[in-house]
């Protein structure tokens, strides 16, 4: 069942972009909500900087998010978390999952897993796959000796930090649920299957982090009591709370809002040049017609 968060305290909500794109109205959206969600709970919303990808974060696009915030209206109080400046607390996170064998350090590339999945399917064995789609790690690496990882680390070969979910739930067993409320104030139990995530990666190989463990981390070290976002992180919820009860942090309520679409029907997305807020705002509207426009 999901840790009891502490009845007293003043309800306390975070948006929280990835600062690798300009905000789009997916963002505008989940940032307004958030806002609504907090007032009506008369709590406070925080802005979390989640720029743990030392590649595509920009200081520019932090500024550019800001911006775009303040411009619809949004104020956060000071200082904003940058999760950057945050590693030595992911590390020391970290560390102890290894140390109690509930991660392993992963060597393969992306293509070598790729390759690997395309063998296994073509010998006629099935491969799950997780949530998103992708297919589970087919556990290369699990199987390593301590003294080849510990070789392969000594030769500074790359590796990632994948949790050992068949350990992890052998030492934390379910079940599993979170709390989900809804904008009413209704609140249910929902079953969570950290399972169909399989051995994930809890650590990059260029950072002593990933989203799901940062995220986890940091909503505890801010006293996050509720978290609103996208409905496309539904599904690592289930992963969230196996992270809560291993490392013993808090579990926060959640609600996990309906996705805004292109016109197209499709996710907006960085990727797929969706029109950010930027460029609406070049083009002439006003912050009063984009709330308007998402219902706000
Ligand atoms: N940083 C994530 C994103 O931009 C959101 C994480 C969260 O709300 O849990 O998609």
């Amino acid at each position: 069942m999901p840790a009891p968060r502490d009845a007293v305290s003043t309800p306390l909500l975070r948006f929280a972009p990835s600062p690798n794109g300009r905000l789009h109205l997916g963002h505008a959206y989940s940032a307004l909500l958030n806002d609504a969600t907090a007032r009506r709970l008369g709590g406070r919303c925080l802005l979390r900087i989640e720029d743990i990808d030392p590649v595509r974060s920009r200081l520019e696009l932090i500024a550019a998010i800001e911006d775009d915030l303040g411009w619809l209206g949004l104020a956060y109080e000071r200082p904003v978390r940058r999760q950057s400046e945050h590693m030595s607390v992911y590390r020391a996170a970290l560390d102890p999952l290894i140390a109690r064998g509930l991660a392993y350090p992963c060597f393969c590339s992306r293509g070598t897993i790729q390759a690997r999945v395309a063998q296994t399917r073509a010998e006629g064995a099935a491969i799950a796959c997780d949530p998103d789609g992708a297919p589970l790690y087919p556990g290369s690496c699990r199987i390593l000796s301590g003294e080849e990882a510990a070789a392969l680390r000594a030769q500074g070969a790359p590796h990632t930090w994948r949790l050992d979910m068949a350990c992890a739930l052998d030492e934390a067993p379910g079940p599993y649920a979170f709390r989900c409320f809804e904008p009413d104030g209704s609140e249910t139990d929902v079953p969570a299957d950290p399972s169909r995530w399989g051995d994930v990666v809890i650590a990059r190989r260029d950072v002593p982090t990933s989203y799901h463990l940062s995220v986890v981390l940091d909503d505890d070290a801010q006293g996050i009591s509720h978290v609103v976002r996208g409905a496309d992180l539904l599904a690592a919820t289930d992963l969230h709370v196996l992270l809560q009860r291993l490392l013993g942090l808090r579990s926060p309520a959640y609600h996990h809002h309906r996705l805004i679409m292109a016109e197209d029907g499709e996710k907006l997305a960085k990727s797929r040049g969706s029109e950010t807020l930027g460029d609406l705002r070049a083009g002439g509207i006003n912050a009063a017609e984009i709330r308007a426009k998402l219902g706000f």
